[in-house]
């Protein structure tokens, strides 16, 4: 029989995991509720939710006074929770608490007097809360996404404050830092990059070349399970990616003594199960 080696950190990571409960509990307490976007990019664990009404709002829909929604992960800026709950709307805050670190040491960098540069992606969930929390705050600042924007954009000033959105990627935060602090005479940084994604990245790395077949399970539309099975096809090229079990196939385990499971933080443990178990099955 093949042994089959499931990468420690497979699958949702802290923050997601909180999201998709609260919106379990959601639909079985308040028989449902809305949420502004997709809570998780994996349609198997979307459908689950839709099942227990838990659905995503239309373009241009506005909630009612008694209705439910849920925050989520992402975070929204204050101003938009406010305006709901007075609105009469029943919030449930998923926001995931790495992200609520971010808008604290947001507030502490304006309360500090330094201009705040946001290490992000223009237009994210993520980083237009991180917005509001700047202007809740009554600071000023700046997201950068890309080199150029560092040197075109970076005003001079004398303090300047730095954080990243949660996903960021870490060589360019580096790389921004140091720009930052070569050109500004006092700079804090408060790195706020979470390691969910680099940790199921390197253990990728480190179990794909050890394998004879690589699976990574995972949304075909998630970006984080995506840029695993990339890694995973560079350093081994039988390298599958699937969104659910019935897509394995036998063909790929003849002669493969030792099998890698790993999965997008997107992807729930009862998928992956599925697809450890068949795996099994398949290979004796
Ligand atoms: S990736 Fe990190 S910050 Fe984002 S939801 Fe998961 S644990 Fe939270």
């Amino acid at each position: 029989m093949a042994q089959v080696i499931l990468a420690e950190s497979a699958g949702f990571c802290f923050g997601v995991k909180i999201a998709v409960d609260m919106a379990k509990e959601a639909g079985k307490k308040y028989g449902g509720a809305w949420t502004d976007g997709p809570i998780i990019h994996n349609k198997q664990v979307v459908s689950f939710l839709e099942s227990l009404n838990v659905k995503e709002l239309k373009e241009n829909q506005r909630l009612k006074a008694g209705e439910t929604v849920l925050i989520r992960s992402h975070g929204v800026p204050p101003k938009e929770e406010r305006r709901l709950k007075e609105a009469g709307v029943n919030v449930i805050d998923a926001t995931c608490p790495f992200v609520k670190k971010v808008h604290e040491k947001v507030r502490q960098l304006v309360k500090e007097g330094y201009f705040v540069v946001i290490i992000g992606e223009h237009g994210h969930p993520e980083v237009i809360g991180i917005l509001g929390h700047l202007e809740e705050a009554g600071g000023e600042g700046i997201v950068v996404s890309s080199k150029e924007e560092l040197i075109k954009n970076i005003p001079h000033k004398r303090r300047i404050g730095i954080v990243a959105q949660t996903t960021q990627n870490e060589d360019f935060f580096r790389e921004a830092v140091g720009y930052i602090a070569e050109n500004t005479e006092e700079v804090k940084i408060f790195n706020t990059i979470c390691d969910a994604t680099s940790v199921r990245q390197e253990e990728v790395k480190k179990l794909a070349p050890k394998v004879d077949v690589m699976i990574i399970i995972g949304g075909k539309h998630s970006g984080n399970t995506n840029r695993l099975a990339q890694i995973s096809k560079a350093l081994n090229p039988n390298t599958y990616h699937i969104e659910k079990a019935d897509e394995l196939d036998k063909k790929w385990f003849e002669n493969a003594d030792k099998i890698g499971v790993s999965a997008g933080a997107s992807t729930p443990d009862w998928i992956i199960n599925e697809v450890v178990e068949k795996i099994k099955e398949m290979t004796g």
